[in-house]
């Protein structure tokens, strides 16, 4: 099968490529180096996994390349400063000049953290994405969005540096565990609630077999997705208007898990992805209680959430005047009182302000 290619455009083009067998497509990857020095970037549940094949694969087509490894351990809470040097320190070992690359493999952590440190190094230098969760193939991998995580808050410090090329190898989802499957399906579904209702009717009609890891249709739905975030990010590099759309659900998702890591670190309790399915179920009970959107519509993507095997409830024991002070704190918060992401109705959301606290916790407690 060949692989499906999506073009993102703007000051910086690049170009997303969505099959199987990617990871050991040397020329295409190599390609991408514009000098000698690669470093591929990992955590320790994916490097096992990958990186050999994709050493080998750059050893093969660049003979002259200087390939290094660094491996970090897997999860949220690696998505840290610490970690954020120990990969410049990896960089600056290597002696890698300013035609270096970032080769970030993995889900959204290691594409967030080797992203930023390929943003930071020399003041940025290359970074292809080779994302192996189904998260990061239809979000964290595409807009240039890198960051790490600091106690008061997700995702703080971080830059826009948006990647030389993006490689989504589908066959890596055949490794990736059910649980993060389902979380990628949170940002899928998000495309649907926000500007592809159609959509949603797919994802309804073909759960199952999605589910069931149905490679065409799951490249189907990796396409779609990548599609629209590429569309917006085009439209809006450095979300200065429409691109606060792909954040639906993320004012409070980004609440949860910045209030369960005050507790437990982050990467406790509920994962990214399920907390986005948490934060568009409650993103849509504000927008009804706000008199913007049926109340069905939330109903409905509530199942579909749930058929997708994700969480649609708060989780128990979270201190909701400290996730609304985690809201205030949040990016998409203004000078102006908290800004959400609501929608109208299914495949309608926009961007509001100025919303009245005592609603937005009146939600909360429902
Ligand atoms: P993750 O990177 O922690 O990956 C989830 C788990 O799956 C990890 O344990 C990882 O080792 C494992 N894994 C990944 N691919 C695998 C594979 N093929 N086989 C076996 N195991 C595999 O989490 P994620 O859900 O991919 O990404 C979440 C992160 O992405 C969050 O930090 C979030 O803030 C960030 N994010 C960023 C953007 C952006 O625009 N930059 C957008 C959405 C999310």
């Amino acid at each position: 099968m060949n692989a499906r290619v999506i073009e993102v455009g703007g000051a910086a083009p690049y170009r997303i490529q969505i099959g199987p067998g990617l990871l050991e497509d040397g020329t295409a990857l190599a390609s991408m180096l514009r000098g000698r020095h690669a470093l591929i970037v990992s955590d320790d549940q994916v490097a096992p996994l990958y990186v050999q094949r994709v050493h080998q694969a750059l050893a093969n087509a660049r003979p002259g390349a200087r390939i290094a490894t660094h491996v970090f351990p897997a999860g949220e809470a690696s998505k840290t400063l610490e970690n954020f040097s120990a990969v410049i320190e990896a960089l600056a070992a290597h002696g890698a000049t300013r035609d270096a690359c970032v080769y970030a493999l993995g889900g959204g952590v290691v594409g967030d953290l080797a992203g930023f440190a390929a943003a930071c190094w020399m003041r940025g230098i290359d970074c292809v994405q080779l994302p192996t969760s189904l998260l990061a193939m239809v979000d964290s991998s595409v807009g240039g969005k890198t960051a790490v995580d600091i106690p008061q808050g997700k995702n703080l410090v971080g830059a826009f540096h948006p990647p030389r090329a993006v490689f989504a190898d589908t066959t890596a989802l055949r490794t990736l565990p059910p649980r993060e499957l389902h979380a990628g399906f949170a940002e899928v579904i998000k495309y649907g609630a926000i500007v592809d209702a159609g959509f949603l009717d797919w994802l309804e009609a073909n759960t199952d077999k999605l589910l069931a890891n149905d490679d065409a249709l799951l490249t189907d739905a990796i396409a779609r997705s990548c599609a629209h975030k590429a569309a917006i990010v085009e439209r809006d590099p450095f979300e200065h208007g429409e691109r606060a759309l792909l954040n639906f659900g993320h004012t409070f998702a980004h609440a949860i898990e910045t209030e369960q890591a005050a507790f437990f670190g982050y990467g406790s309790g509920v994962n990214h992805g399920e907390a986005v399915a948490i934060g568009m179920v409650l993103a849509a009970k504000l927008s009804s209680a706000l008199g913007m959107a049926d109340v069905a519509d939330g109903e409905r993507l509530r199942s579909l959430l749930q058929a997708f095997g994700l969480p649609v409830e708060m989780p128990v024991g979270l201190d909701l005047l400290a996730l609304l002070a985690h809201m205030r704190l949040d990016k998409k918060a203004q000078g102006s009182g908290l800004r959400f992401i609501l929608w109208d109705r299914a495949g309608a959301a926009r961007i509001v302000a100025g919303v009245d606290e005592a609603v937005v916790l009146a939600t909360l407690q429902a």
